[in-house]
């Protein structure tokens, strides 16, 4: 039987969607454990590749929800090393070593020279909630950037994909879960960061945003391009910086302009509650380009595919380096 101390590694899954997917990722599930009356969080307990893990989601979106989880979650679970987020995120059109950032592609946290990978863009605006806040997002430990760099060295000289496999733990023939099938080519549409959707709450297609507005991402991708992917069969990873904020970017320009000014790839809303304090990496899925034009279409694919990197970074961590992290000091 295990007990609350055999766990080692948190999955924060801010969102039901992404809870499933991560469930799904589990190679065996574990009985629930007791849990205090003064936590409120809801667990799911499992392992993948030796690895013991807990699973929490979010009861809303954002930092000050993410923060108060895992804070309850460090009390019961004393044991945790560090924590992954993953989860869907908005997704900056750019370029990176990678080839060009699409819808379904997993963005990871990298460190740079002077951060941790994760920016926490708008600091001091509108700040108030029930933890504080210092500006600076602490860093992944470094067994789990070791576990990242391992696998994007290996999938270097790999021609078959090391994660993509993992979707199939995903059995989207049933009803419930025909969300995470890949949507496609032809429902990856970026338009002009200066054109608008035209009404809110209706799909582009049904409000008719005008399809010359969209970018020609094609003109410049073929498979003739030197880094070209074909992503029926390929879930394209970039590393790099992970935007954290308070609200929601849905403004072409607006993320352009805050993409430029910190180097970000990706736009999300939770790492800056749990990185306050709680090493982590953090694993977005693109789920839209952070516009006006933004739909649910992708948010189950992109759940899936942030949770399938999620599982294949478990066999490139050791479980005795995993226990040989020091635990972090719970956050009161
Ligand atoms: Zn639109």
């Amino acid at each position: 039987m295990l007990t609350h101390d055999d766990y080692t590694v948190a999955w924060i899954a801010p969102l039901e969607v992404e809870l499933i997917a991560a469930r799904l990722m589990l190679d065996t599930k574990h009985e629930k454990l007791p849990q205090s009356p003064v936590d409120h969080n809801v667990y799911a307990l499992g392992s993948i590749h030796g690895h013991n893990i807990v699973i929490a989601s979010l009861p809303t979106t954002g930092n000050t929800s993410a923060a108060t989880v895992v804070t309850q979650l460090r009390n019961t679970f004393k044991q945790i090393r560090f924590g992954l987020l993953v989860g869907i995120g908005g997704g900056v059109p750019t370029r990176t070593d990678n080839g060009p950032v699409h819808l379904g592609d997993v963005i990871v946290n990298k460190p740079e020279r002077n951060h941790s990978g994760a920016i926490q863009y708008d600091h001091g605006k509108a700040l108030e909630g029930h933890f504080r806040r210092t500006g600076y997002l602490v860093p992944p430990p470094t067994v789990l950037l070791n576990a990242a760099q391992d696998l994007s060295t290996e999938q270097a000289i790999t021609e078959d994909d090391l994660v993509a496999p993992h979707l199939q733990k995903i059995n989207t023939r049933l009803p419930a879960l025909r969300r995470y099938r890949y949507p496609g080519p032809d429902r990856d549409h970026l338009y002009k960061s200066d054109y608008p959707h035209r009404t809110e709450g209706s799909s582009c297609h049904s409000c008719a945003c005008d399809p010359l507005q969209r970018v020609d991402r094609n003109a410049n991708e073929s498979q003739n391009d030197e880094i070209y992917y074909d992503r029926s069969s390929r879930i394209v990873v970039h590393r790099g910086t992970i935007a954290a904020g308070e609200r929601v970017i849905k403004d072409g320009r607006l993320r352009d302009e805050l993409a430029n000014a910190h180097g970000a790839l990706c736009f999300e809303m939770e790492a800056a509650g749990v990185m306050n304090d709680f090493p982590c990496l953090v694993i977005r899925g693109i789920s839209d380009y952070a516009d006006s034009h933004k739909n649910d279409g992708w948010h189950g694919y992109a759940s899936a595919t942030a949770a399938a990197y999620a599982r294949q970074l478990f066999f490139h961590m050791p479980v005795d380096e995993v226990k040989q992290c020091a635990v972090g000091l719970a956050s009161t």
